[in-house]
């Protein structure tokens, strides 16, 4: 049986923490800026570095009472141009403040928010566009010309384009100029819990990219999971590395801090280790929520580059979006003197689902309990199909019962994928796990990155974890490679730190250690080496393609590839 929940918890008591609308609404930007205003209008909420200035030169900083005005006249701008509830308003921008007003003002219109990675090229924003029937777009004149300009017209249901610069270009309009034309005291949307809010596209790993609608109620789960997952607390700096093109960006780098009423830091700039040790340093950061890709390019550099800098306002650091290794977690503590907390969700979740909390021991390598309110399982399949709960320690499909708020409500457009995750009265995340008697969950893969070899299950992380352990390697993808014999033999790609060569007697070192600790079944039997790995525009290893690399295929839509990855993105 799962671990039981805490008596104490419902969501009745997270809910008499909002507002709410009069007559039952609730409305996501109500909750994160207006509702603090009449307590503290000129509280800080959101700190903005330009990407030029290392200093003070250049800063934007919002207050809520800004915030909240700013983001009611973008609301009523929208508006003013025709939008109905519901429309759905695209945000192609770099994380400058206008994407936060735009953000807050597209959820306080009653429109539906659809952020879009910035560094994407012309054809996923196209693809996501037409998929999701954006009537308004919200860029940059840059972006909009180089990465919209010459396709605008085939995207039909794209009607306006709002630009943050102040001089429009033809066939857009000016952000500057709606808001000043717009009213400031407008009333916000009344929008219900169960109304869309915000559309999110996967980030794409296992391949095409999914939209995922998720409705206001979400708010519920976002300051939820602050306080508990993220430990957010009255008058803490809170620093999200995610880029708002992504959920984590979104969830918690715009709405979570807001709601609960907190200063957040922006960065305009694209990761760099000093760069950040810099911030978190004067910027007096206590809370700061990155990835592990981040945190590996930080490892490359030594621990000795975090000794420069005061990082005494640092209390609590957590990670997301792939498995942290072990030694990431051990560096940290060795780095900053605190460990890393890794959590587990999905885009589809909407939130921290299981989290590695402050005053619970961590198990480096796991990626802790499932929250309050969440109710998760290891499910395997019986022969006939049935799904059934296993016990401890074995592995399975990690799956919750999708009754939370932020759940999201289906895949866009797409019933079937959506009826085929929500079965049994389960959410399948479709990612495998297993639970130990203690209740805490361990990351085994994705079910489509399993490999079986001579009859066992592997999963790729446990083997990159154990690499990664190596001193010359920087970073490891692991993959099964088509074997007539065995099924299956475990093929390792990785890529070195500065210093070490990819030659023989590494390779014969890596697999050493690799045997030793793994033993000789689960060990890699091949190792190729690799400047760096392929990697989704938000970050994450992709297996997939080192297959088809490996199988000499063609490796499909490579749109998501066109640039390389600022680890700063990732969500
Ligand atoms: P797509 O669904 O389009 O293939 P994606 O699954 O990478 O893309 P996201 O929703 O951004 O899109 O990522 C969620 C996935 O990321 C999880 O299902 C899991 O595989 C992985 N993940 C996130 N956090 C963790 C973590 N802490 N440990 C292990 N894996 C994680
Ligand atoms: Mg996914």
């Amino acid at each position: 049986m799962p671990p039981e929940r805490p008596v104490a918890f419902s969501w009745d008591s997270v809910r008499a923490q909002l507002d709410g609308l009069p007559g039952g609404g609730l409305n996501i930007g109500w909750e994160a800026v207006d509702r603090h205003v009449r307590r503290d209008p000129g509280r800080l909420a959101l700190r903005w570095l330009p990407r030029d200035s290392t200093g003070p030169e250049g800063r934007v900083e919002l207050s809520y009472g800004q915030l909240a005005e700013a983001s009611t006249r973008f609301a009523d701008a929208l508006r003013r141009l025709g939008l109905q509830p519901g429309d759905r308003v695209f945000l192609l921008l770099g994380r400058v403040p206008e994407l936060t007003i735009a953000a807050l003002g597209a959820l306080k219109g009653g429109f539906v928010l659809c952020p879009l990675f910035s560094a994407f090229g012309p054809e996923p924003i196209a693809q996501r566009l037409e998929i999701g029937k954006g009537r308004v777009l919200v860029t940059s004149a840059a972006l909009y010309r180089r990465k919209v300009q010459a396709q605008r017209a085939a995207l039909r249901s794209l009607e306006h384009v709002v630009l943050v610069d102040a001089e429009p270009l033809p066939d857009t309009l000016a952000m500057p100029t709606l808001m000043a034309e717009a009213d400031p005291l407008a009333p916000i949307a009344f929008t219900r819990p169960e109304d869309p809010a915000l559309l999110h596209f996967t980030s794409g790993t296992t391949g095409k990219p999914k939209g995922a609608l998720h409705v206001h109620g979400a708010v519920l789960h976002h300051l939820h999971s602050a306080r508990v997952a993220l430990d957010l607390r009255e008058g803490d700096r809170f620093w999200c590395t995610a880029d708002p093109g992504w959920v984590t960006g979104t969830s918690y780098g715009i709405v979570a801090p807001l709601v609960c009423g907190i200063g957040t830091i922006v960065d305009e700039a694209d990761f760099d280790a000093a760069r950040w040790y810099r911030i978190l340093a004067q910027e007096r950061v206590t809370v700061w929520y990155t990835a592990p890709t981040a945190i590996r390019m930080m490892m490359k550099l030594g621990a000795d580059a975090v000794k420069d800098h005061d990082l005494s306002a640092l209390r609590f650091m957590a990670s997301v979006g792939e498995p942290l290794n072990p030694e990431a977690v051990v560096w940290g503590l060795e780095a900053f003197g605190r460990p890393f907390h890794d959590n587990w969700w999905q885009t589809e979740t909407g939130g921290i689902m299981i989290a590695n909390t402050l005053g619970q021991p961590i198990r480096p390598g796991s990626m802790g309990r499932p929250l309050p309110g969440i109710h998760a399982a290891i499910l395997g399949r019986q022969e006939d199909g049935s799904l059934v709960e296993l016990g401890p320690d074995e592995e399975g499909e990690l799956a919750l019962r999708p009754d939370w708020p932020s759940i999201f409500r289906g895949y866009l457009d797409e019933p079937e994928r959506t009826a085929k995750v929500f079965a049994k009265g389960w959410y399948l995340s479709g990612d495998l796990a297993r639970r130990d008697a203690d209740g805490t969950y361990w990351f085994v893969g994705r079910a489509d990155d399993i490999i079986k070899t001579a009859g066992h299950m592997v999963g790729p992380f446990e083997v990159e974890s154990i690499l990664m352990e190596h001193p010359a390697v920087a970073e490891a993808g692991v993959i099964g490679k088509p074997d007539e014999l065995i099924g299956q033999i475990v093929k390792a790609f990785v890529s070195l730190k500065p210093g070490h060569l990819p030659d023989e007697a590494t390779r014969r070192s890596l697999l050493a250690h690799a045997r030793s600790r793994l033993g000789p079944a689960v060990a890699p039997k091949e190792i190729d080496f690799l400047d760096s790995l392929p990697r989704t525009r938000s970050g994450k290893i992709m297996r997939r393609l080192l297959k088809a690399r490996e199988l000499g295929l063609p490796e499909g839509d490579l749109s998501t590839l066109e640039q390389p990855e600022p680890p700063g993105g990732a969500r």
